[in-house]
């Protein structure tokens, strides 16, 4: 029997009766981060790594959740738990489990640049490592996210100049927030979307981030015009944007290394920005962990497996309902 199998509620560790990031409810939930496609609704129990909790609270109400640091191990039923960074947003984290000297580690979402909010993803030695692998193809390479951050402050100063609002797009839990962070508040005010307030605000407890200040009904298009507003790509086609004036809109993803994906969306600029590991980052992070067996979860699972298969590792894909950072979820979220 395989200390973690793949069930249809979720990842399952019999021995422990507890689930890893579960897509049904269930008594026990172990979490890996707040995303709505690992952190879903109707368990009766969660334990997560402590950032989490409050993420989880204003995501999912009232839940009995309990926190857990960085590395503290914690025992269920004979089971070795614990949480390790992994680099993907605040509170995200691999999740180790050890019975009787086996060791797996199931990743959630990891990238293994640093992004200055996110604790920096480290390796866990292990004997499986499920991973996802989201953009595990070679042509998926990150350029340096300082570069990225550069160029959006020079495209918001430049609009600030022409007295053009510039709208910033990423979704609410971790992209709006790696983006305030390396936000220029000398350039303008920095004006935000309810969904990307609220999250930060959550997040302000744990690290600082520039002054924001909400959109309400009462602020006038006269404010708002010429400033940098923050908010999830849904507001794109609302008439919610239609209070910023004269825009230039900015959009930052992973996807955006796609052209095509780019020109899908009517955006004025593309921002590769990625919270998930590229094609090197996954086999550095995969290589790092000494395993044998790895199992992966979404994204380009087969071409991917089939990669490590011939590089010698005993690979394999496996089913599961979590998502890709796809267009439709930065849409939905
Ligand atoms: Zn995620």
């Amino acid at each position: 029997m395989p200390l973690l199998e793949f069930t249809s509620k979720g990842i399952y560790c019999k021995q422990a009766d507890v689930y890893l990031d579960p897509w049904r409810g269930v008594n026990k939930a172990l979490i890996s981060h707040g995303h709505s496609d690992h952190a879903r609704w109707g368990s009766k129990h969660y334990i997560t790594q402590e950032i989490n909790v409050p993420i989880l609270q204003h995501r999912l109400g009232n839940i009995i959740v309990s926190g857990k640091k960085y590395k503290e191990t914690f025992i269920i039923n004979g089971v070795q738990f614990s949480f390790h960074p992994a680099g993907h947003v605040p509170g995200s984290s691999q999740i180790r489990a050890e019975y009787k000297g086996e060791v797996w580690v199931f990743t959630g979402d990891y990238k293994t640049q640093t992004d200055g909010i996110s604790t920096m993803f480290e390796p866990v030695n292990c004997h499986t490592f499920i991973t996802e692998s989201t953009f595990g193809l070679p042509v998926f390479q990150w350029e340096d996210p300082q570069k990225v951050h550069q160029s959006i402050n020079e495209w918001w100063a430049q609009n600030h100049d022409e007295k053009t609002t510039s709208l910033l797009m990423g979704y609410s839990l971790g992209k709006v927030q790696r983006l305030l962070k390396h936000l220029d508040p000398s350039i303008s005010k920095i004006f935000t979307h309810g969904a990307t307030e609220h999250m930060t605000q959550v997040l302000r407890q744990f690290i600082k981030f520039p002054k924001t200040e909400l959109i309400t009904r009462d602020t006038t298009k006269k404010e708002i015009e010429g400033n940098l507003v923050l908010a999830p790509p849904a507001v794109l086609g609302s008439t919610w944007i239609k209070k910023l004036g004269v825009l230039s809109t900015g959009y930052a993803s992973g996807w955006m290394a796609f052209r095509g994906a780019r020109r899908r969306r009517a955006v004025d600029r593309a921002f590769v920005l990625s919270d998930h590991a590229d094609w090197k980052g996954l086999l550095s992070a995969i290589t790092a962990t000494g395993c044998e067996n790895v199992i992966t979860t979404h994204g380009y699972t087969e071409l991917f497996a089939q990669y490590l298969n011939e590089k010698g590792w005993n690979a394999r894909t496996q089913k599961t309902q979590y998502e890709s950072e796809t267009e439709e979820i930065l849409v939905s979220e």
